[in-house]
Order: C-alpha cells, then structure tokens, then sequence
C-alpha cells in the first residue's frame, strides 16, 4: 500500500531512477543524480551474500519504519500519557488513516469518487500525515499492484511471502524497474497532487509530527505527549495497520468473487484497516467507493465518503451494479459447488459401463451374483442385500429380472437417497431389450437434463434425475 518513499520524503526507490521515462516522468524532470549510470547492475540484481547483505538493506527506511517507533516506544515511558492527548492520537489516527484509505486509495489510486477542492486538499494533508510517501507515487505503485497482483512486477506481492508483503518490500531495496508500469496522467493534472508531491518533506514533517504536537501543546500544554503519542507512535500504528492490506487482506479471509489471485475478504483485516478488508471484493471492483457491500459490514472509509457526499464534497460515487456482483459471486459459488461434487462417488458414468447382454445378466443372476436391473443399468447389490431396509426378500425378488417398476413404484418409491446409494453399485448396461429402450426414449426426452456437466467435465446429476429414476410406472414393465 505504501509506496517507495514512505518515509520523510527520502525514498525508497533511488532518486536516480526517479526521472526515467516512463508515465510519470516527464521531461520536465530532468535527471538530476550525475552519478546515474544506466549500465551498471542494479544492487537488486545481484544475489545476496554476506559481503553485500547490508547493501540490499535500505537502512533509511529501516529507521524510519522500526527506528522511530522504538526510541517513541522508549521515549514514552519517560512521558506520561494523558488522557486529552489519548483521544487526540486515535481521532488523529482516523483522520491520516482515512487520508490513505478514502484519500491516497479510494479517490486517487481508483477514481471511485470526486471530491471537491477543500475535501482534496484535506485529505492531501491528512494522508501525508501518515508518512507513507507522496500521493502520486503511492497510487503509481497501487495501480501497478492491482494490474500485476501476484505477479513479479506486483510491488508487494504476498507471493514473496507474508512478511514481504508487510514490510520487506520497504526494508529491502527494490529495482524500480521490476514494478510494472502503469498510466498516471490523470494524477499529474491534479494540482493538489502536483503540490503534495513537490513539497512532500514539508507535508510529512508538518502534518506527521509538528501539526498533532501543536495541537496537544497550544490545547492542553503537553507539548511532549503530543509529540511522542499523537506524533510518532500514532504514525507507527497508522502504518502498521494500513500496511495490513498488503499483507493480511491477501492472506486471511475467504475469497467470495474469485479465488485465482490471493485478495481475501476478513472482518479482522477491515477493524485494522478502516474498512479496507474486503479486498477480494476490491480487486473484483476496484472502481466501486465501497469495500464492503453489506451495511453490517465494517467500512467506515465507505460511511465517511458518504457523509462527505451528503454534504457536497464528494459526487459522483461510483457502484458497481449489484447484478454484476451477483454473478461474481454466484460464478465463485459454482465453482466451489463443482469441487465439492466432484469428490463424491457417483457412480462409473453410464458411458464407461461394460455393455451386457440380457441372458448373461439373468445367467449371472441365477449362479447367486446379486445383479438387478434397473431402468436398463446394471447393479450388483451382493453386499447390500442384508442392509436393505426394505428386507433381503424384497431385494432378493429382483434379482435377475426387470425391476424398473418394482423400483419406481411398482413395490415401493424409492427415496432421492436410495437412487443415489443405487448409481454407486452399477456394474454394467443392457443391451437391447424393452426396458432399455424405453430408457433410452426417456433420455431423449430428457436429455438437457441428463448431459449438464460442470466445470471438471462430470455430469451433474440433480435431484430426481437420476438414470434410475423414471417418472411414472411404465405399462410395459408388466409386459416386459
Ligand atoms: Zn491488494
Ligand atoms: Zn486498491
């Protein structure tokens, strides 16, 4: 989520690829590292060995991410904690949180709403108080990783492991031009993205430490709480929890709309996360200003946004019609449906059964095989006879005939259930012969019935449509 300069303006990406040509870079940017050397290896493509680990660190970032944090942590035990600085530093978390979910992601990385000048601005300064890099280059790295998820050229992919999604992408040095590249024409004529980006150190050091301080100090005169708790600890946790959406809402939760790439849907992910959990839901409609679909669903970004539209700052809030999201889901549940099904036994298909002829059924009947008929198909029943609950000589009274009727009726309507349990012990078809044919016109008449196969190519049989199962008892099973 962050991008490659999450820190105090000092970027992760080496600033002498920052003026490659590419979509954000214009010649308006000239290169202004002299060292740069388009030819020399970068340090990324080199393995790492115990001479060279330090140089794939990015030790800037290092501090920044884990660095500050711990002195702030043993900073605080110095510094009591009041109460009004408390509620300060969690109002203040929301607000640079929001900047990155409803700010940095929903409106710029995705477009999924418009907000007017003072909501842009807001949320430029709030967002950068969150100290996770500029506006432009976050969306440019959040675009990448929504067309390249889980891909090499996906900036954070959870493929590379949990912790790498997290935080190694920031603490390991990256090759820029490994990210994929992606279009952010429309940012560059943002001019409040233009602005935070050009005087990004000034946003992060006002609006990530000296702003909450001030308010602390000038409000309640805890100069020093302000600074620790609302300052660099609330920084730490608003970045610890909105890098969660990197890592945790690709790797907890169920996938609803689609299981081929790793986002995941989790109520956990969306409490740490403002709202941003849903993230299968996301990357299915990242233009859609909503994580979450259901109003019992966390996603206060999505409430604010909201509020926001009502008081004309926001329009245009873009939602995917649920018709489509429907068939998402409903699609996703097939899918699932077909691999439960195919791990049950119904019974060899019907086309892989050996064909056999009407005397040899009676014939193997008669020297004590268990083999019954039914609606043509074959079924050796030899270990069933005892557990029928209908009693072995009912059983027993048709093996080696025609028991269709018997079975559809004729003695007794045999449940959904039984037709099932029957399909798992067919051994063979018949050939010829009356019922068969009466079968195989009753297939006919079926047929769009009988060949819905799924996903994996099995045939789906539903409920009653079993090949045993024949609708009415049939006159000529008494003339068979
Ligand atoms: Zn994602
Ligand atoms: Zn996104």
């Amino acid at each position: 989520m962050p991008s490659h300069q999450p820190v105090a303006g000092m970027s992760a990406i080496d600033p002498k690829y920052i003026s490659q040509p590419s979509a954000m870079a214009s010649t308006s940017e000239p290169n202004r590292n002299p060292k740069y050397d388009p030819k020399k290896p970068h340090i990324t493509d080199l393995p790492i060995t115990r001479q060279n680990w330090y140089k794939h660190v990015n030790w800037l970032n290092v501090f920044m991410i884990l660095g500050i944090p711990a002195m702030g942590l043993v900073a605080s035990y110095w510094t009591p904690l009041r109460w009004q600085t408390a509620a300060w530093a969690v109002i203040y978390y929301f607000w640079t949180g929001l900047g990155i979910t409803a700010g940095y992601h929903r409106l710029w990385a995705h477009k999924s709403y418009s907000a007017a000048l003072p909501l842009r601005i807001f949320l430029a300064a709030v967002g950068g108080g969150a100290v996770e890099g500029s506006i432009r280059w976050w969306s440019r790295d959040h675009r990448a990783h929504h067309r390249y998820t889980d891909t090499d050229k996906d900036p954070y992919s959870v493929r590379k492991g949990l912790m790498y999604s997290h935080i190694g992408w920031m603490v390991m040095k990256q090759n820029p031009k490994r990210i994929g590249r992606t279009d952010i024409t429309d940012l560059n004529e943002d001019p409040v993205v233009v602005w935070q980006h050009r005087h990004y150190l000034k946003v992060v050091f006002f609006m990530g430490l000296i702003f909450p301080t001030l308010v602390a100090g000038i409000g309640w005169g805890d100069w020093m709480g302000g600074y620790i708790y609302a300052g660099i600890l609330r920084i730490f946790f608003v970045q610890q929890a909105t890098f969660c959406v990197n890592s945790l809402a690709h790797w907890l939760g169920d996938q609803p709309f689609d299981d081929r790439n790793s986002p995941r849907d989790h109520v956990i992910t969306a409490l740490v996360t403002l709202g941003e959990g849903y993230h299968n839901f996301h990357h299915e409609f990242p233009s859609d200003y909503r994580n979450a679909i259901e109003w019992q669903q966390y996603d206060p970004t999505k409430w604010s946004i909201w509020v926001w539209s009502k008081l004309g700052l926001a329009h245009n809030l873009k939602q995917f019609r649920s018709n489509e999201i429907e068939k998402g889901r409903v699609q996703q549940l097939q899918k699932k449906l077909d691999q439960k099904r195919s791990k049950l036994d119904w019974g060899v298909p019907l086309d892989q059964l050996p064909v056999i002829e009407w005397e040899d059924y009676v014939e193997q009947a008669k020297n004590g095989r268990g083999l019954v008929a039914v609606a043509g198909v074959v079924h050796d029943v030899t270990d069933f006879i005892n557990e029928h609950p209908g009693g072995k000589s009912l059983i027993k009274s048709g093996l080696g005939k025609d028991a269709t009727a018997m079975f559809n009726g004729g003695v007794y309507q045999h449940s959904n259930g039984a037709h099932n349990l029957l399909s798992t012990m067919r051994v063979g078809v018949i050939r010829g012969g009356c019922e068969v044919e009466m079968w195989k016109r009753a297939q006919r008449e079926n047929k769009d019935v009988q060949y819905v196969k799924d996903d994996a190519g099995n045939a789906i049989i539903r409920a009653g449509n079993q090949v045993t199962k024949v609708q009415q008892p049939m006159n000529s099973a008494s003339a068979a």
